[in-house]
């Protein structure tokens, strides 16, 4: 009956003093936990007077305390989360680029948790710049007369095109009209520096007297944008960045190059041949380049500018650095990340570590993981180990592969898209890829540690293994509440 149903319902009072909502009043406040507990009894009250929800009169307060809990957990789960990167991008833009190295996480603890000389002279005890931080690192690191740091490198190109040639005319290959992930057009940040494009060459093939065809006595700059996330492959031409250079000094120009992606050390012993370093940059003469912090340098997200002083000088005057200057937090952690490189400990980059590791590493890893979800899950899955390929994404070496093994999985009753999307509910939640009906798992972007997150989310959406665990291990319930971590 309806009416017994609703009568059934218990008042917000008594939800209140349940021993269950005690913890969650304490984490999240009573009157967040009022709030929820009415309009999950507002809700079950209306389907039962609709008759869409039909249950024993018992099950009424367990049911209600079922939708309150998700409601809950809900609520306290930061929309920001850790995710488990199954899926070999190393650099993957949507997974929030590079990983940090340990010593720049305690950076950021220690800048973070107190004050800091950000625009303060500890020597003469007044304002300073905040400029000066990473700048002597770059130097050394990079042989540059000067450096400055922006919020990313999109703002680094606004910025450099702003400065040096608003009003007036950048030259740039057709070919290098670029569109990266995350909407960066370079035509468009390029109108928005009010800099006017001037396309020269085809897409294909530029020269040289392309480029000096259209010079004229509005032209400011020559850009050379660095071909992120594309190969032009075949019958192509472009000039030597050095030939550029020569070009641009010949008729008083500067030459900027946008580098995306920002080596700082020679990539090319792991396979990865055609990234070009930011010295060679420098050493082919060019005035100005900049490259992001948190692509293959392996640091916060950043816009690193290099060159030279009068024009770093020219930019850090210029109003929208006050726009696009960045914050404590970036400069903490790229300065430990450059410090690593100075002292010539690559290791310490979790991105370079990524990159380092070799086909039989990852071959045996794979093995292993294999053999633990084939002990925790038996037959829930058909596991095979395949070859494959990892790539270091967020635009940085185009048509490069990494040589790995995958994981490649397929359930007994989930099809692969539903696997993945249980994968994605998991806590923390696992990115793989699906390749031909399989989800395929990478352990190159997953760490020792996160594998054991992986093997117990994977162990959840198993069917219980009843008795017949081979290990005697307990299984597994798919009803097992996920865990709320309330830290
Ligand atoms: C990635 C990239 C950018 C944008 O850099 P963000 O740090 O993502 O703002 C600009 N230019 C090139 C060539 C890039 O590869």
């Amino acid at each position: 009956m309806a009416v017994e149903r609703l009568r059934a319902i218990p008042s917000v009072e008594s939800i209140l003093r349940w021993a269950s909502v005690a913890p969650w009043i304490e984490r999240l406040g009573r009157a967040l936990v009022v709030r929820e507990v009415r309009a999950v009894t507002e809700t079950v009250r209306e389907e039962i007077r609709a008759g869409r929800l039909v249950v024993a009169l018992d099950e009424v307060p367990r049911e209600i305390e079922r939708r309150l809990r998700a409601r809950l957990e809900a609520l306290e789960r930061p929309s920001l989360r850790r995710v488990i990167n199954a899926t070999g991008v190393i650099l993957h833009t949507n997974l929030g680029r590079a990983p940090l190295s340990a010593t720049a996480l305690r950076a950021l603890e220690q800048i973070g948790a107190g004050y800091a000389n950000l625009e303060y002279d500890l020597v003469r005890g007044e304002r300073g710049r905040r400029e000066v931080h990473c700048q002597e690192v770059l130097r050394r690191l990079l042989g540059a007369e000067a450096a400055l740091v922006v919020n990313n490198n999109a703002a680094a190109v606004l910025l450099v095109l702003n400065t040096l040639a608003e009003g007036g005319e950048v030259l740039v290959s057709r070919g290098e009209l670029i569109e990266i992930g995350g909407a960066f057009r370079l035509p468009e940040i390029m109108a928005k520096s009010g800099a006017i494009l001037r396309e020269v060459g085809t897409t294909n093939r530029t020269r040289l007297d392309d480029y000096e065809r259209a010079i004229t006595e509005r032209t400011r700059l020559i850009l050379r944008a660095h071909w992120s996330n594309f190969r032009i492959i075949g019958f192509t031409e472009r000039p030597s960045l050095k030939d550029l250079v020569a070009l641009a000094h010949r008729y008083g120009l500067p030459c900027y190059e946008d580098l995306g992606s920002g080596c700082l050390v020679d990539v090319s012993p792991w396979g990865i041949s055609d990234e070009p370093t930011v010295a060679q940059s420098l050493a082919d003469g060019v005035d100005v380049c900049s490259f992001s912090g948190d692509k293959l340098l392996g640091g916060p997200q950043a816009g690193i500018i290099v060159g030279r002083a009068a024009i770093i000088e020219r930019l850090a005057r210029n109003p929208l650095m006050r726009v696009v200057r960045p914050d404590k937090l970036t400069l903490a952690a790229l300065e430990a990340t450059l410090r690593a490189y100075l002292a010539g400990r690559f290791d310490e980059v979790p991105v370079l570590r990524m990159i380092a590791l070799t086909p039989e590493h990852l071959r045996r890893r794979a093995r292993a993981f294999a053999r633990r979800l084939r002990r925790a899950c038996g037959a829930a899955f058909h596991i095979r180990l395949k070859e494959g390929v990892s790539v270091t994404g967020g635009g940085s070496a185009p048509g490069v592969g990494l040589q790995t093994t995958l994981i490649a999985l397929r359930h007994q009753q989930l099809s692969a898209h539903e696997l993945d999307a249980r994968l994605r509910a998991a806590d923390p939640p696992v990115i793989a890829r699906i390749e031909e009906e399989e989800v395929v798992l990478d352990l190159r972007t997953v760490s020792p540690e996160e594998e054991r997150d992986m093997l117990r989310a994977l162990s959840t959406i198993a069917p219980p293994l009843r008795d017949e665990s081979p290990d005697g291990e307990p299984p597994h319930s798919a009803h097992e509440p996920a865990r709320v971590d309330s830290r």
